[in-house]
């Protein structure tokens, strides 16, 4: 309601600005794209590093913009933030990322988990935890395939994020924190949240092998997510020195395109065979 009554100020602002405008036509599209299904979801394997099986996948979204094509989440997710659209769209996501999981388990593909990003104001409604519930119950997807991954500035308010994580967790599925090392680091609250998982975000997987001190970030959040009983997932793998490096260093598992980009759900079983073939 705040924002609505932002922007019928703008309207009426003889000096809006482009950037308002803007922001004005991509809101309209934004929610023509929700009443018209032009969101698709794309998935990324997330490997295990010892044995090369598929662990998971990450569900990213995009917007399939009838004229402009393929648009990537950096460039609606902001403004879907900003307008609150993001929870309408996050929770297309999460529906649409059960059944496809489930989809793929009743093809007969050997079960992995699904990861799904949650948007601060998701995490900040108390609604979440029904809302996921009910998706779970609605798909008939196990609990324990489901995955949802946070950010370390979503916990920081830790009394809301400490009986959140808890309720989540209580509910049988998991729970990762992405781009860790870039972001607000409670570390000594890590401890006290449920999780199961540290995803180093791939700003520090960049630098393996670059001489500079990325190297030693991996190294760190490899040893802080092992000491707490966290597995850790390195994101943005892309070449063979960076794997060997998370090999040596103990990594679990791993991502990036150097097993695969992310793919449509359709494509996604064929080349699960091929990965798993490989
Ligand atoms: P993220 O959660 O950190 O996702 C990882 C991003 O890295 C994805 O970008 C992925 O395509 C990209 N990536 C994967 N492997 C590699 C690699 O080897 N090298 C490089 N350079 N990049 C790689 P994408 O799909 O464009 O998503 C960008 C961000 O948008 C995501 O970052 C996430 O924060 C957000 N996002 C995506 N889907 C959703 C969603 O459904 N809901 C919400 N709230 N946010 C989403
Ligand atoms: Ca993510
Ligand atoms: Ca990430
Ligand atoms: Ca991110």
């Amino acid at each position: 309601a705040k924002n609505r009554g932002l922007n019928m100020y703008a309207l009426y602002s003889p000096d809006m600005n482009i950037s308002t405008r803007e922001k004005m036509a991509l809101e309209s599209s934004l929610r023509k794209a929700i009443e018209n299904n032009e969101f698709r979801l794309y998935y990324q394997p997330q490997v295990d590093i010892r044995s090369g099986e598929i662990k998971g996948v990450e569900a990213l979204v995009r917007w399939q913009h009838p004229t402009k094509g393929l648009i990537p989440p950096n460039d609606f997710i902001p403004i879907a933030e900003e307008t609150g659209l993001i929870t309408q769209i996050d929770r297309w996501v999460l529906r649409t990322a059960c059944m496809q999981n489930k989809k793929w388990q009743d093809q007969g593909l050997p079960p992995f988990r699904v990861s799904v990003n949650l948007s601060s104001q998701e995490f900040l409604d108390d609604a979440l935890v029904d809302v996921v519930k009910n998706v779970l119950d609605e798909t008939g997807l196990e609990p324990k395939y489901l995955d949802l991954e946070i950010t370390e500035t979503m916990t920081m308010n830790v009394n809301h994020a400490i009986p959140m994580l808890r309720n989540l967790h209580s509910l049988g599925i998991q729970i990762s924190m992405d781009d860790f090392g870039t972001g607000y680091s409670s570390l000594n609250y890590l401890k006290n949240f449920s999780i199961d998982r540290l995803k180093i975000d791939q700003s520090f997987v960049r630098d393996i092998g670059n001489g500079s001190n990325g190297t030693n970030i991996v190294s760190i959040i490899i040893a802080i997510a092992h000491s707490m009983n966290l597995e850790v997932v390195a994101e943005g793998v892309e070449e063979k020195e960076q794997l060997r490096f998370l090999q040596i260093q103990k990594c679990d598992e791993v991502q990036g395109y150097y097993f695969s980009p992310p793919l449509p759900g359709e494509e996604f079983d064929k080349s699960f065979l091929d990965l798993m073939s490989r």
